[in-house]
Order: C-alpha cells, then structure tokens, then sequence
C-alpha cells in the first residue's frame, strides 16, 4: 500500500476528538476496534485515502450497564462483553458471540457495529426488537436516534458526529432463528423476534435488505426485497425468512 496517511491522533476525550473532526481541509477517518475500518483503508487506492486517522480506543466509553428494563452501552464496549453481560438479554449476548471468532469479539466495539451497520449483524437484529436508540454526540450536543432510522439512513455517518454509545430494552422475550451455510458463518438470513410486556411483537431480520431491518410480523413478502449473491437467492431469502419467522414465533408462543 502507498501512504498517503499522514497523521494519527489517539484522542483521550470525546471533546477532543470532536474537535479534531470539526477541523475544515483534512480528511480523517475514525477507528475504534479496526477489524473492518483497517481492512477497509488498506484496500483503497492511495488518492482515496484520508489523510489522518483517528483511533477512538481510548476514550472513556467503555461503560455498560442494564437493569430496570433498560441497558445502556458506551461506543467502546467490546462485543466480548456484551456477550458476558449475564444482565442482558440471552439473545444479544448469543448474537455478539456469533459474531465473529474471540479475537474479534475482543477488538470489534459496539459503535463499530452501529456505524457498519452490516446486513449481515444478527447483533443490529437483536438490538432492533430491543428498541434501540443510538445516541449520536456532536457539536450541537447529543441526539438519540431510534437504530431502525438511524440504520434506514445510507448517509447515516454524515458530519462531524461521533456514535457515544446506544441504549435499549431488555424486558420482555425474545427468540432467534437462523439459516447459514455453517454454524460458524455468516447468517444468510436471520430472524429475532420480542415479545414486549405489553403483548406487542417486534420483528427483525437480518441478510434480506442492504442494512437488518424491522418489519410488521404479518404480509413479510410484501416488506422485504432480499438481495441475490453467493450465499443465496433473492427467493430463497424470502422464503427463509417466512420459514424463520414461523420458528420464532413459535418459541414465543405467538401464532
Ligand atoms: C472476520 C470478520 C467477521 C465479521 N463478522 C461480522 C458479523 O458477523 N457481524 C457484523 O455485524 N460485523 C461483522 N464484521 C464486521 C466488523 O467487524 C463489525 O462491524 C465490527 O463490529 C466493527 O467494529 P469495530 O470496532 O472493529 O469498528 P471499526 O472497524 O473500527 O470501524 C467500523 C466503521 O465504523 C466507524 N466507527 C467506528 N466507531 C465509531 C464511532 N464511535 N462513531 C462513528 N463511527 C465509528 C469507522 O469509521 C468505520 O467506518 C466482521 C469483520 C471481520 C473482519
């Protein structure tokens, strides 16, 4: 790889990296755990280079806390201990496991995830049923947008913004259900689905649309336009998806 990066700044505070994003005429790009931002920049031509990178591991975001319904998690917590957090749902936890090899699990954060927004992350799917809101600082102060939106919005990483953490819920049931070429893969399609304490279903899938997506439990077909590649066709995704949801609610006992 020819350089082109010139600079990399390690800020210790989210002011301080904030105003490093703010600064006009430089290009920059954040990493937190690196396991897809560091692939990413090695892959693209010199020209397309930032010309800095900004490391966000050690800024204080590392909390996580659940209890009373309600979870809530700083960018830089690592999937690994999400998925140790015996407060949180089992299928958050079971979905930050499946994510990748331990390895991964303890360098890839939570914001990373959040950012990404891989259609592939049963962990997004999970966060989904879980009403997350992904709480979003920026030289205005801190907006929490729903994830659904947040995700919905290709743009999303706009600005001068940088993801703090997210909260969500973690009462109710939850179930998930997977299709994939081996256990240890990527999902091709996944369904989660929530039983909320007021008796209202959330459903989402993941591998059936360009980021995981909520959808109403009922007229799946019409809500969903999969995508085709090598690990399955556009038909089989949605009929995966409608076998998936069948299975889940089912485990919920909701039919
Ligand atoms: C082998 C392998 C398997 C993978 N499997 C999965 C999988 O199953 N599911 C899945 O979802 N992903 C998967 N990924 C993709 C990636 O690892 C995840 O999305 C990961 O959680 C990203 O976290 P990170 O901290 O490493 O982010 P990074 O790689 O550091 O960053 C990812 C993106 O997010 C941006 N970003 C990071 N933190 C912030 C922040 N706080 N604010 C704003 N922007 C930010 C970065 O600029 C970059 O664009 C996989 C990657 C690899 C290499």
């Amino acid at each position: 790889m020819q350089a082109k990066i010139v600079a990399y700044h390690r800020p210790a505070s989210v002011d301080e990296a904030l105003a490093l994003l703010a600064r006009t005429g430089v290009t920059s790009a954040l990493v937190a755990g690196g396991t897809q931002a560091v692939p990413h920049l090695r892959s693209l031509p010199t020209a397309d280079q930032p010309d800095e990178i900004i490391d966000l591991q050690a800024l204080p975001l590392t909390d996580l806390t659940a209890g009373d319904g309600e979870a809530r998690a700083g960018a830089l917590v690592t999937l690994h201990a999400l998925a140790e957090c015996e407060a949180l749902p089992g299928t958050i936890r079971d979905a930050a496991r499946r994510a990748g090899p331990n390895t991964l699990r303890h360098a890839a954060t939570l914001g990373g995830t959040l950012a990404a927004g891989e259609a592939t992350s049963e962990l997004l799917a999970a966060l989904l049923v879980y009403e997350a809101d992904v709480i979003i600082t920026d030289a205005e102060g801190e907006r929490t947008p729903a994830l659904a939106d947040f995700l919905a919005d290709p743009d999303r990483m706009r600005g001068s913004g940088l993801i703090t953490g997210a909260r969500w819920r973690t009462d109710g049931r939850s179930a998930a259900a997977r299709v994939a070429r081996t256990p240890a893969d990527d999902p091709i399609v996944a369904a989660v689905a929530r039983r909320t304490e007021d008796g209202g279903t959330r459903l989402a899938f993941c591998g059936v649309a360009a980021t995981p997506i909520l959808v109403r439990p009922e007229d799946i077909d019409a809500q969903i336009d999969p995508p085709s590649d090598f690990r399955g066709s556009s038909e089989y995704r949605s009929a995966m998806a409608n076998i998936l949801t069948a299975r889940v609610m089912e485990e919920l006992a909701i039919v």
